[in-house]
């Protein structure tokens, strides 16, 4: 779905999409129902909406992945794609319960590139990540997690301000922010999905499953 942007809702801000919106931004569902509002960046033109975080609004621990996919663009939820498949199944593994945790991206719109058909996934820019860190930062002050653990470089460069190599402290419980919160870096699940050999997807996943274990037992 293609829609014209006026010059005004281009450079629109996230905060005056808030403002425009007049709701209570102290609560989740406030700050959601703003974000429906975004066009302070080109990404909401070409998506179907924006795709919000879910789960309590009290949760102690909150994902954070990339951006929504194909499928979560379309049904408006974080994680309900090939990914999110395998990100419910590890967190099964690591004994923590979906519903419990807050599920959210660094990005609230679809990046793609049309070929044909079908919408191939394409990496938000620095530019993008920073401006849509707004929102995140919104959600991060209303539930104030204590453990917010990013899967993959988006999630932890949106998290940290900066670009942050994943491997050299994934797995480790990193200070985060001013209240004692801390954060955990981990892979974003699609990684396990672009493996071709079965042998290095099972050790990957087995991977992925023993950092969510750290973030269930911290
Ligand atoms: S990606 Fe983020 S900043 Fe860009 S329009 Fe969507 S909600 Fe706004």
């Amino acid at each position: 779905m293609t829609r014209t942007a006026s010059r005004n809702e281009l450079v629109r801000k996230p905060a005056d999409a808030a403002q425009a919106a007049s709701v209570n931004m102290t609560s989740l569902t406030g700050v959601q129902d703003a974000a429906r509002h975004c066009r302070a960046c080109p990404l909401w033109e070409n998506a179907t909406q924006t795709v919000f975080g879910e789960g309590p609004d009290d949760a102690r621990l909150i994902f954070v992945g990339e951006q929504p996919g194909d499928a979560e663009d379309i049904a408006g939820l974080p994680f309900v794609g090939p990914a999110g498949r395998i990100f419910n199944r590890a967190l099964a593994e690591a004994g923590i319960e979906r519903k419990e945790v807050y599920v959210t991206n660094a990005v609230k719109h679809f990046k793609f590139e049309q070929r044909g058909k079908r919408r191939l996934h394409k990496r938000p820019d620095a530019g993008e990540i920073e401006i849509c860190r707004w929102w995140l930062s919104r959600e991060l002050e209303i539930i104030e997690p204590s453990l917010v653990v990013a899967l993959g470089a988006t999630a932890a460069r949106s998290l940290s301000g900066k670009p942050m190599p994943i491997e050299r402290s994934r797995g480790e419980l990193l200070p985060f922010g001013s209240n004692g919160g801390r954060m955990l870096v981990t892979v974003h699940p699609s990684y396990l999905l672009r493996l071709r050999e079965e042998n290095d997807r099972a050790r990957e996943f087995g991977r992925f499953v023993d950092d969510l274990r750290i973030a269930a037992a911290a």
